[in-house]
């Protein structure tokens, strides 16, 4: 099998069978992003715990609809961030930006924190469909970022 075709049945196994999907409680801040090209949308939940250095994400929970490049990512979004520090999340997330920015050479790419999400490199190369893939990923980071200033001052 081609990588090309193995990495579209990785998308399509995401999109099909969504890891993670289900808005749940508790939540520390609910964000809702939309990519208008495409008409993709997502509301999402953060529960971060602990704290300083120690500050984790605890749960991230979904809902919503759109193509299935969209669909599929927040899937693999949740896989990657699902659990981990809340620094480990934020490289994951840059990492997957670079990718889709073609920033980074292939031999360059962490693939431990890049996970299912490498099946996506070949939508870089699609300007149109770049949001797609990057919604959920900015929703998280937004999400993040508000609930982690959130615990700061509270
Ligand atoms: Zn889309």
């Amino acid at each position: 099998m081609q990588l090309e075709q193995m990495y579209q049945q990785v998308i399509m196994d995401h999109y099909k069978h969504p890891h993670g999907k289900g808005l749940r409680d508790p939540f520390d801040v609910e964000v809702h992003h939309v990519n208008p090209t495409c008409g993709d949308e997502i509301t999402l939940r953060v529960k971060l715990g602990g704290s300083g250095e120690a500050v984790a994400v605890e749960d991230v929970s979904f809902e919503g609809q759109g193509c299935s490049i969209s669909q599929a990512s927040a899937s693999v979004m949740f896989d990657q961030v699902e659990g981990t520090s809340l620094t480990e999340a934020l490289r994951a997330n840059e990492e997957f930006s670079a990718l889709m920015q073609s920033a980074v050479q292939d031999q360059e790419l962490d693939e431990e924190l890049l996970g299912d999400a490498i099946a996506f490199s070949g939508v870089a190369q699609y300007p149109a469909r770049i949001k797609c893939a990057l919604l959920a990923w900015m929703a998280f980071k937004d999400a993040a970022s508000q609930a982690l200033a959130k615990e700061q001052t509270s």
